[in-house]
């Protein structure tokens, strides 16, 4: 971190500041020009508030050099993490496929799809049962009905699942029977959620927030890693911006850049990002092209009927076909899939 303080600042305003920095146990190195005063600081300055030094009427202005974020930066964890769900690695050399329907609409129904996903090279299953819609009239979900309905195609599939957990009180439900448990776009700022999540040996899927900076993102997962809980998984699925012609607008760019300052996983969802199930399949072969470690895709044996999401869900066939095409693209780049 670097201050610098403004011309007329007096000594005793200089001193109140570096007794502040000395108090978090840190190091202010001076650097003094002729017309300028500016200190380094030395040490985890993560605790320490740009805020609150900004506020000060002598401060000229404030720059953070090192990330806010710790446990998350693989300037402090060097190799890549690797997240193991029984069999299932994710992060590792292979990328993963996930698919499933937007929401569980029963037991028939995902038990099916979870069959139709394995058949085409599936990896895991995805499936929402608490559905964060953006009306209260829309289907909310099967609730518990639907976590015990994933529970019956994991154990005829043998693969895990994956869905979204909404509200802290839900965690125990969740500990006893997800496999991966989603915090979608719209909690990825739910603190307190985070938090909790935190103290559980589960795997995390953060998604990246609506109109979330990739800062805010890594900072949510730096406050499940600071729990305790190191399994988190990235997922980015689209931000939104002015353009109408897609449901958000997928940032492909996040896969190098965010490998670049972290040793998390990171997967893809082209569904949620385009909106439009035509456009899922050349996402999906960029995003392994650009480094993902997975693909989550909304996949269903009926996508016109699916109760949620209807546009952006593909056939189980086109699942199969995408796997094909990006086994291909992952050869080219020199992983498995
Ligand atoms: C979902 O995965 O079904 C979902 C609601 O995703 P997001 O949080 O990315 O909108
Ligand atoms: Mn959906």
């Amino acid at each position: 971190m670097i201050i610098t303080m403004k011309n007329k600042a007096t000594k005793a305003e200089i001193e109140e500041i570096l007794e502040l920095v000395n108090k978090h146990g840190l190091k202010a190195l001076p650097i003094h020009g002729d017309d300028y005063r500016v200190f380094g600081i030395v040490g985890d300055t993560s605790k320490l508030d740009i805020e609150m030094i900004n506020a000060y009427s002598c401060v000229d202005n404030v720059l953070r050099v090192s990330t806010p974020f710790k446990k998350v930066s693989r300037t402090f964890h060097p190799e890549n993490t690797i997240i193991k769900v029984g069999n299932l690695e994710i992060g590792g050399n292979k990328v993963v496929m996930i698919g499933g329907p937007c929401s569980i609409e029963g037991k028939d129904q995902i038990v099916r799809i979870a069959h139709g996903i394995k058949e085409n090279g599936g990896d895991a299953i995805r499936g929402g049962a608490y559905k964060p819609r953006t009306s209260p009239y829309a289907f909310q979900g099967l609730a518990t009905e639907g976590i015990l309905n994933m529970v019956e195609a994991r154990n005829q599939t043998g693969l895990p699942i994956v869905t979204e957990i909404m509200d802290a009180s839900k965690i125990d439900e969740f500990v006893k029977h997800v496999d991966i448990i989603q915090v979608g776009a719209r909690n990825m700022q739910n603190f307190e959620l985070l938090k909790a999540l935190g103290k559980i040996d589960k795997p995390i899927l953060l998604k990246r927030g609506l109109a979330n900076t990739i800062e805010e993102w890594l900072m949510s997962a730096e406050y499940i890693m600071a729990g305790g809980n190191n399994k988190v998984i990235l997922c980015e699925r689209g931000i939104r911006t002015f353009e109408k012609y897609t449901r958000n607008t997928l940032d492909l760019s996040v896969i190098p850049l965010v490998k670049k300052l972290s040793h998390l996983p990171i997967v893809i969802d082209p569904s949620h990002a385009t909106g439009k199930a035509d456009l899922v399949e050349s996402m999906c072969l960029a995003a392994v092209a650009a480094g993902a470690d997975g693909l989550i895709i909304e996949a269903h044996y009926d996508p016109r009927k699916a109760w949620s999401d209807a546009s952006q869900t593909i056939t189980l066939e086109a699942f199969g076909k995408i796997k094909e095409k990006c086994k291909k693209i992952a050869e080219v780049i020199g992983r498995e899939m």
